[in-house]
């Protein structure tokens, strides 16, 4: 019996992960349960599998949610704070953590989870685009499983026969697949205008808000290049982004001898996720079949970086290094933010990350205090970008 704690229980991978857990009872136990305030879902979940503890980063949810476990006569643990986060991270009860957590603001719980060695399924990516060189060497150290559980990374991760972070020879490219979101067709203009509604509405995945909109500036997909050459061990001028606009194939790895290994499958998160909590084994996600005769074409383009300079930014901004991808995903988490509560366009999203580029020194990286002090910089000039608008 493998004892899971899952870092953000109730997003869209949280709830996925309980969905593959749930088919899988026999080989795995909820051990604790971490969100930030969606209280009705962590109550269900808590009923469901009555964890032996759970965390709510909301003090004022965590204060109803004690008190309904008792008067519903469940005994799990109510835990609150940063403080007890780290430390529920610590414990040796726990085998797996799902790092779900969007953002961020998942980093300081993850690094927590990796050094005390843990199997950790890795979802939350911006850990690793903000840190990545720490995160990678604090895994080798303390000799974690580190899975990928993005679909793209998962897919990679298939084809490789070696385990990440090892170097990888024999490879020519990596080739990393994306939908191109629900604006692939749209000219600049159209882009200009396009709303959250629109941009809320992925053609084929069904995520939480802040990916969503990720996918489509083609941040995401600026982030996921990132999160490749950190797990992989590879220049980005090995990764090449191809859009493949049916989300079937879940991206690709070539070898020196013109072999290309792809992974496909439905786009369901429960398939990586099944994969990363059963490794070296399979066991069952719950997903259907993949009907390959109900699909007309697997097609693949280049992506544009012009309407999409998300993507080269991103590049950019790795092959600068140091502080400078903490600077991007902080200025980014925001300008979607700003995006979805109407106070930018769009297409402002890119600017917003250049303000705050243009205004912060970047510097090598020291700690990931030094980190997040330089996530909490990079937050307060991004968010000044609205307000100068304004006047
Ligand atoms: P989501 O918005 O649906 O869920 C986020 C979860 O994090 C929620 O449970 C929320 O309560 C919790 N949370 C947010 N801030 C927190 C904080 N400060 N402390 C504790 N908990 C906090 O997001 P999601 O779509 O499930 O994505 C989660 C992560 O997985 C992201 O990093 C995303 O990039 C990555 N990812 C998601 C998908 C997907 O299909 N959804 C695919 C690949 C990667
Ligand atoms: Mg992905």
């Amino acid at each position: 019996m493998k004892k899971v704690s899952i870092l953000g229980s109730t997003g869209s991978i949280g709830e996925s992960t309980l969905a593959v857990i749930r088919e899988n009872l026999e080989q795995y136990q909820v051990h604790s349960l971490v969100a930030n305030s969606n209280l009705d879902a962590m109550y269900r979940q808590c009923l469901e599998f009555v964890p032996e503890y759970v965390l709510m980063r909301d003090t004022a949810a965590a204060q109803t949610l004690k008190a309904l476990l008792l008067e519903a006569r469940v005994e799990t643990q109510v835990l609150c704070g940063d403080a007890d986060l780290e430390a529920l991270m610590g414990s040796s009860e726990i085998d797996y953590v799902m790092s779900a957590i969007v953002g961020a603001a998942g980093l300081k719980p993850t690094m927590a989870a990796v050094e005390s060695g843990k199997r950790i399924l890795l979802a939350n990516k911006e850990s690793l685009v903000i840190a990545g060189e720490l995160f990678m060497s604090a895994v080798q150290q303390y000799g974690c499983e580190l899975l990928p559980i993005d679909s793209e990374h998962n897919a990679i991760y298939q084809c490789l026969p070696i385990s990440a972070g090892n170097p990888v020879e024999p490879i020519r490219r990596i080739l990393l697949t994306a939908s191109g979101g629900p604006f692939r067709r749209f000219t600049a203009d159209e882009l200009e205008a396009v709303t959250p509604a629109q941009a809320l509405k992925h053609p084929n995945w069904d995520m939480g808000p802040k990916i969503t909109i990720d996918s489509a500036s083609l941040m995401n997909k600026g982030l996921e290049l990132i999160e490749a050459c950190w797990l992989f061990n590879v220049s980005p001028d090995v990764v090449d982004v191809h859009i493949h606009p049916q989300s079937i194939i879940h991206s690709m790895v070539e070898y020196v001898d013109g072999s290309i290994l792809a992974q496909m499958g439905s786009p369901d998160m429960r398939t990586p996720i099944a994969y990363g909590l059963g490794w070296p084994d399979r066991i069952e996600s719950g997903v259907p079949s993949l009907d390959l005769f109900a699909m007309a074409d697997l097609t693949f383009e280049k992506p544009d970086m012009e309407r999409f300079p998300c993507l080269a930014l991103a590049a950019q901004v790795f092959k600068r290094g140091g502080t400078a991808p903490t600077l991007l995903n902080a200025a980014n988490e925001v300008a979607v933010g700003l995006f979805l509560e109407n106070r930018i366009r769009f297409t402002e999203i890119p600017s917003v990350i250049d303000y705050v580029l243009d205004r912060i020194m970047v510097e090598p990286v020291e700690s990931i205090e030094h980190i997040m002090e330089q996530d909490r910089n990079a937050r307060i000039v991004a968010s000044q970008y609205s307000t100068r608008r304004a006047v």
